[in-house]
């Protein structure tokens, strides 16, 4: 059997099982082989029903004495029930969403299970047991441990046990090895069983053991091949021509001298870095990571000075409007001493700044306009959103390319940019703080620079988390920072109440309309509350930006879209809404928009949740200092059986696990960067090769 082989080729399956498996992505023998379990449980000897215990967790044995299905009329859900007798007593079994247990299991049945005892009016019950039928003659063995799987509507962990058990069975009998893309002396280098061993294990492990090391084995192959891929990217980008950008010393001081504040040491490391990039022969591929206010734009700033300087043009891309006009401003004060033109596209307009009439402002010009001086070198600055990629824009010499608050971009889009002309040197900036082990892994394609300190004289934040009986109080903090003749932001996890759901959470679920309303005229009817969110025209959201940028609005009520690097330091005080609902870094990102001055700022979390988790999760954000303290938090606890973290970076759950573990993840790029540097082609090693072309190259952000 090949493993690439199409699974309907091997096994007997309905057209609801096909279109469950192919609604998880599973479609060929591998794909099964590799939906791993996410636990195990062990049936131990059986205890006898009368002697059970609510709360504790047991195995029993016995016969099923009656069986029966019901649905609830509320939530439109099955709930199989069968009754279970060992001679000592009874107990109930209970699904939920399963009706077809109840269909499988019969009257007079035998059956070990295990799970845990709850105990409710009608007495005791174990809700979702695991069960396997056996030989009544085979009641009290222990049974060993039993894989539990990632389950999918349709396709029970225990339909998974027997496919996979099946495929496995058939697969060994047939082939007695199976091809390993690890080489052999990596595995022995690092005491990693062969993928055989470790399919068997990890499906069928006769000791916890066993499954562990099986997993650390799945575990490097993907770190592993991650590394390749990302390592050979860069190799190729390597050997591509590039531009010389020269610069004098005297001229960047010249630039940096103009603004109020001296740079810190950081922020010169990171600039002379960048400088000395510029000089090598192949382009710059470089990673700048600050937390929020840490001072990236200026580093960004001085960098597009010498290439401007030199003659050549920069390309700065932000992941939205907001945040690209607001570069497009910033830039417009830091040049206009300079007499450097500036152009500005988006989706719904063109700046160029200076205006021919009023050199000092910006004036709109129309698109074709402004690409035609894009194209002639006219123009050395452009600032924009992804508009800047479309294939109509074109460059002159384009030598320098920024992306800033790149985890919002996908890495095809940065290889897309990447492409317009000569190499340009790449700049990435990113204020979500990465653990090393995933910025290795991820960005293994790109050389890192942090920027670890903050400008001098910054309060850090107070962070609230406020109980619903205390929101008054904070309110009436807001207004005192208000007189104080500062600014505040609210923020809302949604822009409307939805109106047409019935869920509950809906109804608590606080929008920005509904927030708007309540606070410009029931709670501060005396000052200026404005709202922003990403529904409205972007001419509107401009006035909005400028008039609380202006101090004319006392408080912006908005959806994340200023979460990514939106910057008016007189803003001291933020409320967040619905906190439970945003991650931990983006929370962070948020509460970074009011730590911008000198100023002492605050930031009052509200939470509608009352779980330990999420309660926990929060006070986490109230102590850490820095955005690294988070990311590592973020990344044990998402790391292994959730979601959250597959989405934003691509990797599997299994993957996940090597993230925690720096030392794993070191050798794997040790190894990788060996292999890649004897065997660019990797034509000795065909497995990888093969691995490699089917990886897939885009990592999906948030
Ligand atoms: P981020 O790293 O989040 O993009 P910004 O570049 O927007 O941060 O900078 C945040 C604020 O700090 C800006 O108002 C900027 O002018 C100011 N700033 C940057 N560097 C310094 C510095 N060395 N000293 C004082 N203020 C600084
Ligand atoms: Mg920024």
């Amino acid at each position: 059997m090949d493993l690439n082989s199409l699974l309907t080729n091997e096994l007997q399956l309905g057209e609801f099982q096909k279109r469950a498996l192919n609604n998880i992505g599973i479609k060929t023998v591998k794909d099964l082989l590799w939906h791993f379990p996410n636990r195990y449980e062990k049936f131990a000897a059986a205890s006898a029903i009368a002697d059970l215990i609510g709360g504790t967790s047991a195995t029993i044995s016995g016969k099923i004495l009656k069986t029966k299905i019901e649905r609830t009329w509320r939530k439109k859900m099955t709930i199989a029930e069968a009754l279970l007798s060992d001679g000592t007593g009874e107990i109930n079994l209970v699904w939920f969403h399963q009706p077809y247990i109840a269909k499988m299991l019969k009257v007079e049945d035998a059956v070990a299970v295990t799970g845990k005892i709850q105990k409710n009016k009608k007495g005791l019950y174990i809700a979702n047991p695991v069960y396997e039928k056996i030989n009544p003659d085979a009641i009290k063995i222990d049974r060993g441990l039993i894989p539990i799987y990632p389950e999918t509507r349709g396709l029970s962990s225990r339909w998974f046990r027997f496919a996979i058990r099946k495929i496995l069975k058939k697969i060994l009998e047939e082939s007695g090895n199976l091809e390993d893309a690890i080489p052999d002396f990596i595995l022995s280098r690092y005491h990693l069983p062969s993928l055989k061993t470790a399919l068997v294990c990890i499906h069928a492990p006769k000791k916890l053991k066993d499954a562990e090391a099986s997993r650390k084995r799945f575990a490097f192959e993907e770190v592993f091949a991650i590394q390749l891929y990302r390592i050979k990217q860069r190799m190729q980008y390597d050997k591509q021509p590039c531009f010389t950008i020269k610069t004098e010393q005297k001229s960047i001081e010249e630039f940096l001298s103009h603004f109020s504040f001296g740079l810190t040491n950081a922020q010169k490391e990171a600039v002379n870095r960048i400088l000395a990039d510029f000089q090598k022969k192949s382009p710059m591929a470089r990673l700048l990571e600050g937390d929020v206010g840490s001072g990236k734009t200026v580093v960004a700033a001085a960098a597009v000075f010498a290439t401007v300087k030199a003659g050549h043009q920069i390309a700065y891309m932000a992941p939205t409007e907001v945040l690209a006009r607001q570069h497009f401003k910033t830039f417009t004060e830091y040049f206009k001493p300079f007499g450097k033109k500036i152009g500005l596209v988006t989706s719904s307009e063109c700046l160029k700044f200076p205006s021919k009439v009023n050199p000092g402002k910006a004036t709109h010009i129309s698109k074709s306009q402004l690409l035609k001086w894009v194209a002639s070198g006219e123009i050395p600055i452009l600032i924009g959103t992804h508009s800047l990629i479309q294939e109509k824009v074109k460059f002159k010499n384009l030598a320098f390319v920024i992306i800033d608050e790149q985890h919002r971009f996908g890495t095809n889009q940065r290889q897309k940019l990447a492409k317009k002309s000569v190499a340009p040197h790449l700049l990435s900036m990113t204020a979500t703080p990465i653990p090393r082990t995933l910025a290795l892994t991820v960005y293994g394609d790109l050389d890192l620079t942090l920027l670890d300190e903050m400008p001098p004289e910054r309060k850090s934040i107070i962070t609230e988390i406020v109980p619903p009986t205390q929101r008054q109080r904070a309110y009436e903090f807001i207004r005192e920072e208000i007189k104080g003749e500062h600014q505040a932001y609210v923020i809302c996890p949604r822009i409307a109440e939805k109106t047409d759901s019935k869920s509950l959470i809906s109804l608590t679920m606080k929008s920005v309309k509904s927030e708007y309303e309540k606070l410009s005229k029931k709670i501060f009817p005396e000052y200026k509350v404005a709202m922003i969110h990403g529904q409205m025209p972007a001419k509107e959201k401009e006035k909005i930006m400028n008039e609380f940028r202006d101090g004319k609005t006392k408080i912006l009520v908005a959806t994340s879209v200023i979460e990514v690097g939106v910057d008016v330091p007189n803003a001291t005080a933020i409320i967040i809404e619905g906190a439970e609902r945003f991650g931990l870094a983006q929370l962070h990102q948020l509460r970074g928009r009011v730590m911008r001055s000198c100023h002492q700022s605050h930031c009052f979390v509200f939470t509608e949740s009352n779980s330990q988790k999420a309660l926990s999760r929060l006070k986490f954000l109230k102590e850490a200092k820095n955005g690294f303290e988070l990311a590592e938090y973020d990344l044990k606890f998402r790391g292994s059986g959730e979601l959250a973290g597959k989405k934003q970076w691509g990797i599997s759950d299994v993957g996940m696990e090597a993230l925690k573990n720096l030392k794993m993840v070191e050798a794997a790029r040790t190894e990788a960067q060996n292999i890649l540097a004897s065997d660019p082609e990797l034509i000795s090693y065909p497995l990888l090769a093969e691995k490699l072309s089917s990886q897939n190259s885009e990592i999906h952000f948030e």
